[in-house]
């Protein structure tokens, strides 16, 4: 069994992401990402607080954006506005999940699609589905697609079965796979807590993706011999041995399967760690989209 981590991987993008951080700056360009948490979930502060933590670190101009979780709407959107006509900033993420109140799918849409580095507007997905080179693709299922690549793992004519039909993740993915070309032309399902008989769709996947969010939920009874595992998920489940009282674990029930198949993803340090390293490239990206360079 081949172990697939994340960390070799990223820090291959991040090696192209200071090349062209280089050539960005030698033109006088400096790319800018602006998060903005809203609301004080421990979670959410953790990633908002990793992606700001790694634009420092690679030097780009990063400004991290903390609003009330009472924030109203109106004042969010002014907020996406103000960011949106910021010459100085080149790609916008709001963190989610909102608080109840807002409205993430209005919240999305006010994002310019051209600073859209989360890749979840309608005008990128609807690139993502066309094919078209010129939008963003979501980090977590580029960042996958990354995984596959780097490792020579052969995608071409290969059964993926998704497990998961977010348009976050698992509908990405399942655009990402079949879409023509390297890393890609693959037969593609997808199944949902609605699929019946999942484990007998499950066992034909070539490579199966999991993105449930349910900690351990794919056994070794839902993985064939010899199949390549991605696994998605990252959940808290409680330890009170680990220090701060949990534990993070995949969809994917890692010692019972890994033993059959052919590579698999931990978690942590599998797809979690690619995910930023996609923003980062995006960011820089739309920097270089923006500048016209
Ligand atoms: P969602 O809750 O949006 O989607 C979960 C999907 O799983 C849904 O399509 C749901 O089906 C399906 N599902 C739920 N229960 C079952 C079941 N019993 N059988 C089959 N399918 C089921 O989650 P996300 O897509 O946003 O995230 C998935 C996981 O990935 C989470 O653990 C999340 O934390 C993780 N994640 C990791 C990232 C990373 O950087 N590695 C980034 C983003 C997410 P239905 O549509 O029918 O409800």
């Amino acid at each position: 069994m081949k172990l697939i981590e994340g960390k070799p991987i990223a820090e291959a993008v991040y090696t192209e992401c200071r090349t062209e951080l280089e050539a960005l700056k030698a033109e006088g360009h400096l790319p800018g990402l602006a998060v903005v948490l809203v609301g004080d979930d421990p979670a959410s502060k953790a990633y908002v607080g990793a992606k700001d933590r790694k634009c420092h670190e690679l030097g780009l101009h990063s400004i991290k954006i903390e609003m009330a979780a009472d924030t109203s709407m109106e004042a969010l959107l002014a907020q996406v506005a103000s960011l949106n006509a910021d010459p100085s900033i080149h790609g916008i993420l709001v963190q989610m999940p909102l608080p109840e109140h807002l409205d993430e799918d209005t919240v999305i849409r006010a994002i310019d699609p051209a600073k859209d580095v989360d890749g979840l507007h309608p005008m990128n997905l609807g690139k993502l589905a066309m094919e078209d080179p010129t939008g963003f693709a979501p980090c977590t299922p580029s960042g996958c697609q990354r995984m596959l690549v780097e490792c020579g793992i052969e995608t071409e004519g290969k059964h993926v079965v998704v497990v998961g039909r977010s348009l976050l993740v698992g509908k990405s993915i399942a655009l990402l796979m079949m879409a023509k070309g390297p890393g890609a032309n693959a037969t593609v399902t997808v199944a949902h807590s609605r699929t019946r008989n999942l484990a007998e769709m499950t066992r034909q996947a070539d490579i199966l993706v999991a993105a449930i969010g349910r900690p351990h939920f794919i056994g070794a009874d839902h993985v064939k011999s010899g199949a390549v595992v991605i696994d998605v998920g990252i959940n808290r489940v409680d330890d009170p041995e680990a220090k701060r009282g949990y534990r993070l674990v995949g969809d994917v029930d890692f010692d019972a399967v890994a033993e059959s198949c052919e590579a698999i993803t931990p978690v942590p340090g599998g797809v979690g760690v690619m995910t930023i390293a996609m923003l980062m490239r995006n960011t820089i990206r739309a920097c270089r989209m923006a500048v016209g360079a």
